[in-house]
């Protein structure tokens, strides 16, 4: 089979540099997804152009008119919804099932925000003086860019592009390299569905390479980040010189706590959930479980059979439950990981290596991994893992386990399995995290509700429901004497 080509978009046409990025699957590293267009410094500047040109007449359009086209992007993802999901597996390597849902949450931001564009109203308030009528209204920054991670291919760039669109902006996005194919199909069917030329650029290349670039690009006047600390701290000292809108969604260190008075089976499939399904390579993933004394053995010995039943391997075929890191870059990290657990806190009471033999030869798996007895200092227990890594740590007590929770210097996400409703509140005003979880798994969130986080984990305001206009709008405010 020819491995298919993939343009670039700049000012509505399909480009080509003729050097190219390998999408590889990394379930079966054999099979190349799809080669994208390597772009450099130039292709920015002319997207920036594109995109500047663009803005005032996208601006001006009504904001029906926008949601219409948002409406019918939304309806051709809708067409494509099997083939996309099988995509996204084949590029990212999560599970179909997996994929299906993130596909059907795209193309359910895309109805969301297209319904905004007759909805989304700005401020009505009585003046204090006579016969003056005062109001607010909202517009559009400008020229906006959207980069995006690996993890979540399609829907983080949905999250972006389409709050981003209805609010009037114009649009450079950057997707990450090793999964480039669902944000193009996300732009693919915005060209389809007529959004006009220049309204949405979209370039593949080394965000090494063009972050610079598109950081200083003239027309710029606001950025939106998903990946890791590193990329974003720069992104933030670069793009702060400028003066530009900043808004930055990192990583996430997060805690689900287990009370005595849990659940017990819900809080043991909640627990295994969040840590492993995705490969824990979900931002809102636990990577630590913090047991109330009480119950902590017996909770332990759960978690590891329950672990053990979990099935690791191409998540094309049905019945996985987990499939490959997303890279080498990815398994080697997470590899380092279990070795740096391995010398602080032993040896894993489950998993612990890279997966072979037969198919898995092909991928980059590793097997679920449970250390026990992990100690707040250890690095397993403070720094990002983004693998399927579990560390799991003892609390005396609630307030122990609150404690331990928050001692990190992330604050994505935070879960709590309880019965006790007054612990349930202590947990929500006391959790320095962005996104809380009671009874559920610490990842799984909905579009229609603001997303980020605190601490190190984000800066600048939400993404997603109606918080995202905050960053994507301005307001303009007007007193009219009549
Ligand atoms: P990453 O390495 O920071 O990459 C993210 C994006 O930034 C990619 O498109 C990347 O392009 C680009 N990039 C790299 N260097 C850049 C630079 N100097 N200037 C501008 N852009 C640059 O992160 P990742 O490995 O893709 O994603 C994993 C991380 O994302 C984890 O830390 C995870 O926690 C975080 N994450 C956070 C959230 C959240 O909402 N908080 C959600 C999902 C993921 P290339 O791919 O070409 O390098």
């Amino acid at each position: 089979m020819n491995t298919p080509v993939f343009s670039n978009y700049i000012a509505g046409e399909w480009v080509d540099t003729g050097k190219y990025i390998e999408n590889r699957n990394p379930a079966n590293t054999d099979e190349i997804v799809g080669l994208h267009p390597k772009a450099v410094a130039a292709d920015v500047e002319k997207a920036a152009a594109a995109a500047a040109g663009a803005f005032p007449k996208w601006a001006a359009m009504p904001g029906p008119a926008r949601g219409a086209i948002l409406y019918k992007t939304a309806d051709i993802l809708e067409h494509q919804f099997d083939s996309l999901g099988a995509e996204m597996t084949r590029e990212e390597g999560k599970t179909l099932p997996e994929a299906k849902g993130e596909v059907r949450r795209a193309i359910n931001i895309f109805r969301y925000y297209a319904g905004e564009g007759s909805r989304a109203g700005g401020i009505l308030t009585p003046s204090e003086r006579e016969r003056v009528h005062t109001f607010a209204i909202r517009k559009p920054i400008g020229v906006v860019g959207l980069i995006t991670p690996w993890n979540f291919p399609i829907a983080i760039p949905a999250w972006k592009i389409a709050p981003a669109l209805i609010c009037g902006n114009t649009i450079i996005v950057k997707p990450a390299s090793v999964s480039p194919l669902s944000s193009w199909r996300i732009v693919e069917a915005l060209h389809m569905a007529g959004v006009p030329k220049g309204v949405v650029n979209f370039l593949t290349g080394s965000g090494g390479e063009l972050g610079g670039a598109l950081v200083n690009a003239a027309p710029l006047k606001a950025i939106s980040f998903t990946g890791s600390n590193e990329v974003g701290q720069w992104i933030h000292a670069e793009a702060s010189r400028r003066r530009l809108r900043i808004q930055l969604e990192m990583g996430g260190k997060n805690p689900t706590i287990v009370l005595a008075d849990a659940d017990f089976n819900s809080a043991v499939e909640n627990t295994v959930n969040a840590a492993f399904f995705s490969t824990g390579q979900k931002c809102t993933a636990t990577s630590r479980v913090i047991v109330e004394d009480a119950i902590y053995p017996r909770f332990l010995e759960a978690l590891i059979s329950r672990t053990r039943k979990l099935k690791v391997g191409n998540g094309m075929e049905p019945g996985v439950d987990i499939g490959p890191c997303v890279d080498l870059g990815q398994l080697e990290t997470v590899l380092k990981y279990i070795e740096i657990g391995r010398q602080e806190a032993g040896e894993p009471l489950v998993g612990g290596n890279r997966l072979t033999g037969g198919a898995h030869d092909k991928g980059f798996f590793v097997e679920p991994t449970i250390f026990a007895g992990v100690e707040e200092k250890m690095r397993i227990a403070q720094e990002e893992i983004f693998g399927p890594v579990l560390s799991v740590m003892r609390a005396k007590d609630f307030t122990d386990a609150m404690r331990i929770a928050n001692n990190i210097p992330f604050g994505l996400s935070a879960s709590i399995q309880t019965t006790n409703v007054s612990r349930v509140f202590d947990f929500v005003y006391g959790a320095e995290a962005g996104l809380l979880t009671v009874n559920l798994p610490s990842a799984g969130v909905e579009y229609q509700l603001p997303f980020g986080g605190t601490k190190d984990s984000s800066f600048g305001p939400k993404e997603q429901g109606p918080a995202a206009f905050d960053f994507y709008s301005d307001y303009k405010t007007v007193y009219l004497k009549y």
